[in-house]
C-alpha cells in the first residue's frame, strides 16, 4: 500500500501511524520525525530546518523535497509506505505524483484527518513524548504522572513547537499550505476522510475499514 496521511498538526497521524505500520508492514516516513532526529544530531538539515519549525513555518519545498526523494529511493520503500507530514504544499504533491509515475506507481489512497482547531489547540497543548521510545501521549488521558512513560519509564517532555503561539501559527499555515490538498486528492477521487476527533482506537478502526476497501487485508 502506499498512503498519505493528510492532517492538521495534532490530527492523529502520528499516532496512526505506529499503529498502522505494524498492520501493513510498510515503511513509515514522517518528515517532522526527519527533521527533528536531525535537529538532535545538528546536521546541518537540521539546523537549517530548526529556524522554520520553530516559528511553525514549513521548510522550504526544495529542501524537503531533496530530502524525502533520497528517502523514497531507500530499499524498505518497496512494500509499500505510509507518509506522515508529506506532502504539505500542492507543490511537494505535484513532485510525488510525477516521482512515483516516472516509476509506474501512484498512491492507493489519501487519508484525511478530519478535526476542527480547538480540539487541535486542547491537544498539542496537552501532547507530550517520550525520549526512550518515541510513543505519544496526552496529558489528559494518561495515566500517569505525565513526566515518566507508561510504556518505558523514559522522560516526557513537550516538543517546542507545541507552544501555544507557535500551535496557532502552525493551524494558520496548515490552512493556507496545506488545506489545499485536500481538494486537489479530492478531485483526483484518491481522499477517504476519517473522523478524527475520535479516540485513537475508534478511528483506527474507521482507517481499517478504508483500507479494506482498498485491498488491505
Ligand atoms: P505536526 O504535523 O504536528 O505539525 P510534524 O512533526 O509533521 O508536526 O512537523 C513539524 C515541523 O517540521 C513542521 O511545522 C515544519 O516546520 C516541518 N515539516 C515537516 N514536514 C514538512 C513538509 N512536508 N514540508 C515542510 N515542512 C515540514
Ligand atoms: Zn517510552
Amino acid at each position: 500500500m502506499r498512503l498519505v496521511l493528510l492532517g492538521a498538526p495534532g490530527s492523529g497521524k502520528g499516532t496512526q501511524a505506529a499503529l498502522l505500520k505494524e498492520r501493513l508492514g510498510c515503511a513509515h516516513v514522517s518528515t517532522g520525525d526527519i527533521f527533528r532526529k536531525n535537529l538532535k544530531k545538528e546536521t546541518p538539515l537540521g539546523l537549517l530546518a530548526r529556524s522554520y519549525m520553530d516559528k511553525g513555518a514549513l521548510v522550504p519545498d526544495e529542501v524537503v523535497l531533496k530530502m524525502v526523494s533520497g528517502r523514497l529511493l531507500e530499499p524498505d520503500m518497496k512494500a509499500g509506505f505510509l507518509l506522515d507530514g508529506f506532502p504539505r504544499t500542492i507543490a511537494q504533491a505535484e513532485f510525488l505524483e510525477s516521482f512515483l509515475a516516472e516509476r509506474g506507481q501512484a498512491l492507493d489512497a489519501v487519508i484525511l484527518f478530519d478535526i476542527g482547531d480547538e480540539a487541535l489547540v486542547r491537544r498539542l497543548s496537552n501532547r507530550r513524548t517520550c525520549r526512550s521510545c518515541g510513543a505519544i501521549f496526552n496529558l489528559l488521558t494518561l495515566d500517569g504522572d505525565g513526566h515518566s512513560c507508561p510504556a518505558c519509564s523514559g522522560e516526557l517532555y513537550q516538543r517546542d513547537d507545541d507552544e501555544e503561539s507557535v500551535i496557532r501559527n502552525r493551524l494558520k499555515v496548515f490552512h493556507d499550505q496545506t488545506q489545499p490538498l485536500i481538494d486537489w486528492y479530492g478531485k483526483k477521487g484518491l481522499l477517504s476522510a476519517v473522523d478524527a476527533s475520535q479516540a485513537p482506537e475508534a478511528a483506527y478502526g474507521d482507517i481499517a475499514a478504508i483500507l479494506k476497501r482498498h485491498g488491505a487485508s
